[in-house]
């Protein structure tokens, strides 16, 4: 028997129709990329986007086209975003930190059709012109008086592109498993895979991540996310958001602490999301100036493991709740959040932040396991570490054009090829990525935790753990240091921190400092480079047993 409820598609364009309706005057604060603050509302964005869908209609995009954006965090980039969607259309954001020959393929693999760029980055699409024949056209998201000079062959101006139209347009009633977003992973090895979302995944991911335990946005709430709609859709803040009238605070181009800390206290921002290394500047900013964070309730902190000196800064020194996250691309991304559970918000803060430092627990609509290399389940006890696997309905079954093959098991899991332990609790905790752990000896070693608790020592800024050859053990780590500016700090003081705060045999055989940490297009340490840069490296150890 069926039920007898109403069919209504889930679509992201109910989400700004809803904003509009019931808080259509919260506000959308933008750090623009001409400079001054520009405040907005969810009424105008809603209007503006559908002048935007109109466009692009204009130009012959329809149903199922791709339509790219390269742009920062601003209301801008919402109104081509929600545009875009409600028209059918996929909007692909596109990540300028990616290399040009990357941006290339993906542009073409995508078949881009227009790109939407903020004029920070005409530089970024000159140099890849040519090799974009596809694309019919670069729309500049400014006004006529702030277009700038360049190259690029079919410019349009984005004021002047919406100007004339009238907003009267009713969004595509397309069905909910229509594509309407696209975003590439930055996968270490081969060419970077597409995930297309769909409608309803992204609403139901909205859902999710809206739930109290998880982000938990209020119409109260003033939420910035740092995090670029261009990394896995700004964590979905950009569609959670407007589903429940928080108000929006977009950095723009600007992320250092300085700037992050102005939009937090004037915008009286409540809470905020990003990768650790925003966070890190913001605190090394906090620990100059002597300033405080009196409006911020909660920190959310994913993309890479949060080290623990970080949760306790911001929780001891300024009193903000810290939520560590969870996710990938391929899964919207939100996969996990550590907020308490029920009992513990009485435990001592230390106890608290044995918990908060780990990546969290699952929200309802993603299911998690660990296994062995056989795929059998491993318990969860907080000890055993396996392959963490997930599924649900915002996880991707395949990548766009079916690259890459069939990505999950028999069973609908898809293996995140993430290494993880699951407590008692339900908190999972990232030990490695299955490439970056150490095999030392038949054990496995975490870069992770190593490198987490070096950079707990006051000298140093960034730490990164790699696995070096050795005849008898396999691998032993190598841990590479980035000390503070104008700091000097030797091996034996590193080894000296981190002895008793991990096992003996899991300490480094040898520390190497380097000014510069390689870093993806996403914020992460990139393990590949570094591994290269040390191919050649011996370890002391080695000479030694020579
Ligand atoms: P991306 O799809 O580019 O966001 O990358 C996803 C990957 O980032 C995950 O598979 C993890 O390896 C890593 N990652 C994301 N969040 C965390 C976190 N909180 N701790 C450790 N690794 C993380």
């Amino acid at each position: 028997m069926q039920g007898l409820m109403q069919s209504w598609p889930l679509r992201v364009s109910n989400i700004i129709d809803h904003a509009n309706n019931f808080h259509g005057d919260r506000e959308i604060v933008t750090r623009s990329v001409e400079g001054p603050i520009v405040r907005t509302t969810y009424a105008q964005i809603h209007l503006r986007a559908r002048k935007v869908a109109q466009a692009l209609a204009r130009l012959g995009i329809g149903e199922g086209d791709v339509v790219a954006t390269m742009c920062w965090n601003n209301a801008r980039h919402m109104e081509v975003w929600y545009g875009i969607m409600g028209l059918g259309a996929v909007c692909h954001t596109l990540n300028p930190r990616l290399f040009p020959e990357q941006l290339s393929y993906i542009a073409n693999h995508a078949e881009d059709k227009y790109i939407f760029l903020d004029t920070t980055f005409v530089p970024v699409l000159e140099a890849i012109e040519d090799t974009l024949p596809k694309v019919r056209g670069f729309v500049f998201m400014t006004d006529r008086a702030h277009m700038p000079a360049t190259k690029l062959k079919n410019v349009i101006c984005y004021e002047e592109l919406i100007g004339p139209e009238d907003g009267d347009f009713r969004w595509a009633q397309v069905d909910e498993n229509t594509a309407c977003g696209l975003c590439y992973t930055s996968g270490t090895t081969g060419n970077p895979k597409g995930v297309l979302y769909s409608h309803r995944s992204n609403v139901l991911h909205a859902m999710a991540v809206n739930n109290g335990d998880a982000l938990g946005m209020r119409s109260v709430d003033s939420m910035l996310p740092v995090v670029p709609m261009f990394h896995a859709n700004a964590w979905g803040i950009t569609f959670a958001a407007p589903a429940v009238g928080a108000k929006l605070v977009m950095p723009g181009a600007k992320m250092d602490g300085e700037s992050i800390y102005e939009l937090l206290d004037t915008e009286k921002v409540t809470a905020t999301a990003a990768v650790p290394t925003v966070w890190l500047m913001l605190l090394h900013y906090l620990e100059a100036t002597g300033k405080q964070l009196p409006y911020l309730d909660r920190v959310v902190i994913g993309g890479s493991a949060a080290p623990r000196y970080m949760v306790e800064a911001f929780e001891r020194n300024y009193g903000v709740k810290v939520f560590h996250a969870w996710g990938m691309t391929e899964m919207s991304p939100l996969g996990s959040l550590g907020s308490l559970k029920g009992g513990m918000e009485d435990w001592p803060l230390e106890k608290q932040i044995d918990v908060k430092v780990k990546q969290g627990r699952a929200p309802f609509t993603v299911e998690m396991k660990i296994t062995d290399d056989e795929g059998r389940s491993l318990p969860h006890d907080g000890k055993a570490f396996g392959h963490l696997k997930v599924r649900g309905p915002a996880i991707a079954r395949s990548y766009m054009k079916g690259e890459g093959g069939n990505i999950l098991d028999e069973e609908g899991w898809f293996d995140t090829g993430d290494i993880a332990t699951l407590d008692s609790y339900g908190y999972m905790q990232i030990t490695d990525r299955a490439k970056d752990v150490i095999k030392s000896g038949g054990e496995w070693i975490s870069s992770i935790e190593i490198e987490n608790i070096a950079v707990g020592h006051p000298k140093v800024t960034e730490a990164a753990v790699i696995g070096i050859f050795h005849p008898k053990w396999d691998e032993r780590p190598l841990l590479i240091v980035v000390p503070k500016e104008g700091e000097t700090v030797t091996r034996e003081e590193i080894l000296a921190y981190l002895e008793g705060k991990i096992a003996k045999w899991w300490t480094p055989d040898d520390v190497v400092f380097i000014e510069e940490i390689p870093h993806t297009a996403t914020g992460k340490i990139q393990k590949l480079t570094l591994r290269e840069i040390f191919r050649d490296y011996r370890l002391p150890s080695v000479d030694a047993a020579e």
